[in-house]
């Protein structure tokens, strides 16, 4: 995890991601948080958390960006090759904690897969 100047945007989002769980599309976090700063701050601290390893992103259904807590990333490496899973009935997005063996490409380094699954999650499932 890099150094992060912890101005009062950067602790609103890490907030937001303390509160659940799950992934939060960027279109959802603006609306929680558009009241207090605005769209350009919110994005270029989601940019800054990215890249001192904190979040990643991926899209979602329909293209949209969505953020998730890391593990073990740091601010030059992202290991986050784990698929996603988006629920089709309540829209819930979260991260696998589940590897896929991505294949060995010849002459080719992986260093995103983005992989997303659809699905029922397990309260729409039951
Ligand atoms: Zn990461
Ligand atoms: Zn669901
Ligand atoms: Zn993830």
């Amino acid at each position: 995890m890099g150094i992060i100047r912890k101005t009062k945007s950067v602790e609103a989002l890490l907030n937001e991601f303390n509160k659940s769980s799950s992934a939060i599309s960027a279109k959802k976090l603006i609306q929680s948080l558009d009241s207090k700063f605005n769209k350009t701050t919110i994005y270029r601290v989601l940019d800054k958390l990215e890249d001192d390893g904190v979040l990643h992103s991926f899209l979602g259904k329909n293209g949209l960006k969505w953020y998730a807590k890391c593990n073990d990333c740091s601010s030059n490496k992202h290991r986050d090759l784990h698929p996603h899973f988006q629920c089709l009935d309540c829209g819930k997005v979260d991260c696998l904690a589940v590897s896929v063996s991505l294949p060995k490409i010849p002459n080719r380094k992986i260093e995103v897969s983005q992989l997303l699954i659809q699905g029922k999650c397990e309260t729409c499932f039951a």
